[in-house]
Order: structure tokens, then C-alpha cells, then sequence
């Protein structure tokens, strides 16, 4: 078996992948395969209802939110947001903390006028800006949660006087959020939710219909909502599996029992890191994300030989991403807390190597 330390598309547990498949050939005892059901069937209506339910139970959503299943990615939700939340000629705030966040603000200023209030690129984004002031005259506040490339997380929402939306692709439901907090929240389904294809927004229907511009229908939250994310086909497949996912979520204890695993996974392998001497983690201290934990060796020249070796331990995907170089060990939902003591165990081996 192998340990995917991949930042995404992820690791699922195996059980959904063996009902996934099983689905593929006759979902729900309909005869049919869940790539060919009508997404307006019955059937297929009932998979939109719990993957929907479940999302409101594991996070709380409240009842005013609407939750949609949607297409893009997080990209296009680059540039959603900011259609759909902003009047024409109102200005945005946006926190800067790495390469996403950037990207985010990048397409936010195909739309209109951008304040960046802070930005982490001259430390090379290994710490989240704590000081900073967000403007009351913006129409809405953007953050990223989990920066997945640099291995950094937000783990309080920041203080502000104006609605705040947040790019959570990397960390949602790994641990405790307050919905009501936010405006917006979005997120790529494929790092914690599900396969590639399908994008999550969880939105405060009181921010919506207020910014007067005439909105392409596919672009536009509301067409989305008014069709109960059916305006167009939807990801069905992708959904499906989420839901899987989601119900396997449930089954372990929710929220609580994840993010309880969640610390002990990346408390367990930060302890390594500091500790041995052949490795280092270039993030702040106080700003390590649970997700995505990026590190680095003393001397570089011995990456190569220590990801062959990991390589042939099964421990795969743990090369960093290629703007930072280094590891990267993304320890999604699925990822059991045995796959990183396999990890520690081989950078403990290692560490003996290079000693003889
Ligand atoms: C992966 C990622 C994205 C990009 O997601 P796509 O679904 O590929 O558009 C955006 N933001 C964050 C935080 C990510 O981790």
C-alpha cells in the first residue's frame, strides 16, 4: 500500500474508493452506473440533498447560508467573488500570504480596485502579516485559510469591520470553523472534500443581488442557488464521492475526532523536524499549517537521496512544490496518523545513514 502525501488531488479512505468503484457499475442497485444517471433523477437528487445536509451538519451552516456545488475550481472562484460581491468602481481588501492568496488578488483586479493590507512576500511568505488595517469602505475582506504551498495557516479569522470571505480549499473540515463568521467561503473540493472537479461555496445569501451589475447567469451565485446547483450539469461523480467522503467523516466522530487527529498527525512530525538535525521547517513557529507541512534539509544535496529513500518505502508525493522546493507532507482527513509515524521512522533512518 501506498502513503500519498499529495497535495492534491488527495488522499480519500479506501473504503469510499472500493464504494466509488462499486458505484461505477451499479449505483444504488438502479442498474445503472452513477456516470450515466440523469442528474435530475430521483436518485441522483437525493446525493445533492445529503452531500448538502452533511456540509450544514459537520460545519454547523446556518440556515441563512446557501451551499453550492459548483465547477472551476478554486480559480474561478478568483474571480466570482469579486463579480459578485463588489458594485462597480468599489474597492476590495485583500491579505497577501502566498501564492494563492496572490493569484486570488491578481484576478480580483480584472474586476476592480484591489487593497492589499498586508503581504508576507518579503519573507518569502514563511509567516502570516499580523499587523495590519482593513478599510470599512471595501466591499468584502479576502484571506486565504491554509497556504498550501508554503505550508503557513490562518487559524483565527481576522478582525474585521467588513464582510470576510476565505479561500479554505486546503484546510476545510479539518477542524472547527464558525460559519457565521464569514460572508463567503469556497473551496476546490480536491485536497479534503473529494476528486478534482467539484467546488464548494458556502455563502450569506444577505450579501448577494446588491452590486447592480447584469452578471453572465453561469457567473452569478444566484443562478446557482435559484437551481439548486443545477443551472448547469453538475460534477456528478465528484459529488457523489464527496458525499462518500463526508459520511465516512460522520462515521469517525465529525469535526472534533478529525481535528483532534489532525493536531497529533502534525504535531508528530514538526517534532521530528525540529528534532533531527539533518531536517528544518522554514515556517514561523506559530504560523505552521496542519495540512500542508513543508520542510527543507540543512544540505540540500541530500534531498534527492532521501526522497528515493522515502520513494522505496512507499511514501510517495512528498517532493515540494517546484516554487519552493524541499518536502511537502500534506496530512489531509484520510492520511492516518500511521503514515507519518512511517515518515518519521524513514527521516530516523535516514539520520542514522548519513551518521555512518
Ligand atoms: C489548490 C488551491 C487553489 C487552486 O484550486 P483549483 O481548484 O485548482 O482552482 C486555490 N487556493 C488554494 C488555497 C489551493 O490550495
Amino acid at each position: 500500500m501506498k502513503h500519498n502525501f499529495g497535495a492534491g488531488p488527495c488522499i480519500l479512505p479506501q473504503e469510499v474508493f472500493k464504494q466509488a468503484s462499486e458505484a461505477v457499475i451499479n449505483f444504488n442497485d438502479t442498474g445503472l452506473s452513477i456516470l450515466e444517471i440523469s442528474h435530475r433523477s430521483k436518485e441522483f437528487e437525493a446525493v445533492v440533498f445529503e452531500t448538502e445536509s452533511l456540509i450544514r451538519d459537520l460545519l454547523s451552516v446556518p440556515s441563512n447560508y446557501s451551499i453550492l456545488f459548483l465547477q472551476g475550481g478554486a480559480r474561478q472562484q478568483f474571480a466570482m467573488v469579486p463579480m459578485n460581491l463588489t458594485r462597480e468602481g468599489e474597492r476590495m481588501a485583500y491579505l497577501d500570504t502566498g501564492s494563492w492568496a496572490s493569484n486570488a488578488i491578481k484576478e480580483a483586479r480584472n474586476i476592480g480596485d484591489v487593497e492589499v493590507v498586508a503581504s508576507g512576500k518579503d519573507n518569502n511568505y514563511t509567516s502570516i502579516p499580523k499587523t495590519y488595517h482593513i478599510p470599512n469602505d471595501a466591499a468584502f475582506f479576502h484571506y486565504t485559510s491554509n497556504n498550501t504551498i508554503f505550508g503557513t495557516e490562518l487559524f483565527d479569522v481576522p478582525n474585521s469591520p467588513i464582510p470576510v470571505v476565505c479561500d479554505m480549499s486546503s484546510d476545510i473540515l479539518s477542524r472547527k470553523i464558525d460559519v457565521s463568521q464569514y460572508g463567503l467561503i469556497y473551496a476546490g473540493a480536491q485536497k479534503n472534500i473529494g476528486p478534482a472537479g467539484l467546488t464548494i461555496v458556502i455563502v450569506n445569501n444577505d450579501l448577494l443581488g446588491n452590486t447592480g451589475r447584469t452578471l453572465p447567469a453561469i457567473f452569478d451565485y444566484q443562478s446557482h442557488i435559484k437551481a439548486k446547483s443545477m443551472y448547469n450539469t453538475p460534477p456528478v461523480f465528484s459529488i457523489y464521492v464527496a458525499m462518500l467522503n463526508l459520511r465516512w467523516l460522520r462515521l469517525k466522530g465529525g469535526i472534533e475526532e478529525i481535528e483532534r487527529e489532525n493536531i497529533a498527525k502534525a504535531r508528530k512530525l514538526y517534532e521530528e523536524i525540529d528534532r533531527n538535525p539533518l531536517f528544518k521547517g522554514p515556517a514561523d513557529l506559530e504560523d505552521r499549517s496542519r495540512m500542508n507541512v513543508a520542510f527543507t534539509m540543512e544540505d540540500p544535496s541530500l534531498e534527492s537521496e532521501f526522497l528515493a529513500l522515502a520513494t522505496e518505502r512507499d511514501l510517495v508525493a512528498l517532493k515540494g512544490h517546484r516554487s519552493v522546493g524541499g518536502f511537502r507532507a500534506s496530512l489531509y482527513n484520510a492520511l492516518p496518523l500511521s503514515s507519518v509515524h512511517l515518515l518519521v521512522d524513514v527521516m530516523q533512518e535516514f539520520e542514522e545513514k548519513v551518521k555512518k
